[in-house]
């Protein structure tokens, strides 16, 4: 286990306050040392750094914060961009980056981050009415530069911060076709001890010859996590907003199982799905016992989830108890299952154990008067998207001993 760098900060994109000297787009990665810089680095300079002379090779770019008080020094150097970020951003070494000509900073990478994903495409040929990120036409995004830079990333990943678990999502990442598998293939062969989590609808493992060059591609380290929403295909269908989805999911999934991929099935928990979330968990237990492991899932409320929350949001709570026999069933059929995006005082203890901390860092938060609940160390907390009128839940209650 990697031990987390306590100074990183979680951000995902920032925009630099000011800038000097940027002229062009830069991709790197990020050195905190400066003395074994190459050109293609970009040196982040920590509070307590020394100032260096660079003297030797000039770095891609140089980033400091506002509090620093070497900044004319450096703002003056004329020799390669500086860019000034606020106080509270801090990066570590080894994180990849890009800076767009107007100073924003794009973090691909982040070695103290236990969720590093890539996205790989936001295209998707489901719609689901909960969709927190809803896809974009795929004319928008240039595929092939997107995998180009995932490519570029991984190219640069250090030896010391290979990732334990690398997560590709979209968008839909099948649409890719081949670039998905040249791009598994190549974190494989650059980290083979990662294990990819591949988020997918799994319509594409329809087709098993595709699945067969997955598999040879990841080496044996991959998990899909691919969801499936009812044990029919009339609700199944009508939740991904494409007739015929179920059907190619359902041979999706016993296709990965020939091909021995570990599948982890992923049901977000909402209205619909609860009316007929045991007939769901009956039918996973009796025709798929081969998944590694069942995710049930509370919504995020982003994207269409926002949009449709009148139909669909219903509170934890409310369904707490059929979440409990949901995991009964499963369980009695020697299923593993957990419980992702869901805190703890809102389901039964019965539970609790099956309850994963799995909002990413970058995305999670607690209210206030969590600050005084015992158990907040082991609660996986709230969506930092969530606002008054988009709240998973009325009963918060704190544990107090
Ligand atoms: S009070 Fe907060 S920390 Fe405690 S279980 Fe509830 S949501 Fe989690």
């Amino acid at each position: 286990m990697k031990p987390v760098i306590p100074q990183d900060t979680c951000f995902l994109f920032t925009q630099a306050e000011s800038t000097c000297g940027l002229d062009k787009e830069i991709f790197g990665k990020v050195v905190t040392e400066p003395g074994q810089i190459t050109n293609r680095d970009i040196v982040y300079l920590a509070a307590d750094t020394v100032l260096p002379s660079f003297q030797g090779a000039c770095p891609a770019a140089l980033i400091y914060s506002a509090e620093d008080c070497r900044a004319p020094a450096l703002w003056e150097n004329g020799r390669f961009p500086v860019l000034l970020v606020k106080p509270n951003i801090v990066f570590s070494c080894g994180d990849i980056i890009s800076i767009s000509m107007k100073g924003r900073i794009h973090r691909h990478y982040r070695t103290a981050s236990h969720n590093n994903a890539f996205l790989v495409t936001e295209a998707c040929n489901n719609l689901c009415v909960m969709c927190p990120q809803p896809p974009k036409p795929a004319r928008i995004v240039d595929p092939l530069q997107l995998e180009a830079s995932v490519a570029a990333t991984i190219d640069l990943l250090d030896d010391e911060h290979l990732p334990e678990t690398l997560c590709i999502t979209g968008g839909e990442p099948t649409m890719l076709s081949e670039g998905l598998i040249r791009i598994i293939d190549k974190i494989a062969k650059r980290s083979p001890l990662t294990l990819i989590h591949l988020l997918t609808n799994g319509r594409y493992f329809y087709y098993e010859s595709y699945v067969a060059h997955l598999a040879a591609a990841a080496r044996g380290n991959l998990l899909v996590g691919i969801p499936l929403f009812a044990h029919v295909s009339d609700i199944h269908d009508y939740i991904v907003q494409s007739r015929g989805a179920f059907d190619q999911t359902l041979v999706g999934l016993l296709n990965c199982y020939k091909q021995g991929i570990s599948i982890e099935l992923r049901i977000v928990l909402h209205q619909t799905t609860i009316e007929s979330l045991l007939d769901l968990a009956e039918f996973i237990a009796k025709n798929f016992f081969f998944v590694k492991h069942v995710a049930l899932m509370g919504m995020e409320n982003m994207g269409y989830a926002k949009l449709n929350w009148s139909t669909l949001s219903i509170d934890p709570w409310d369904y707490k108890d059929t979440l409990s026999a949901a995991v009964e069933i499963l369980q009695r059929y020697g299923i593993e299952t957990r419980i992702f995006n869901l805190p703890l005082c809102v389901v039964n203890s019965d539970v609790h154990a099956n309850c994963a901390k799995s909002i990413s860092d970058f995305k999670n938060t607690y209210p206030l008067i969590c600050a005084q609940c015992v158990k907040r160390e082991d609660c996986g907390g709230f969506f930092a998207s969530s606002t008054d009128k988009f709240f998973l839940t009325q009963h918060i209650t704190p544990f107090l001993v």
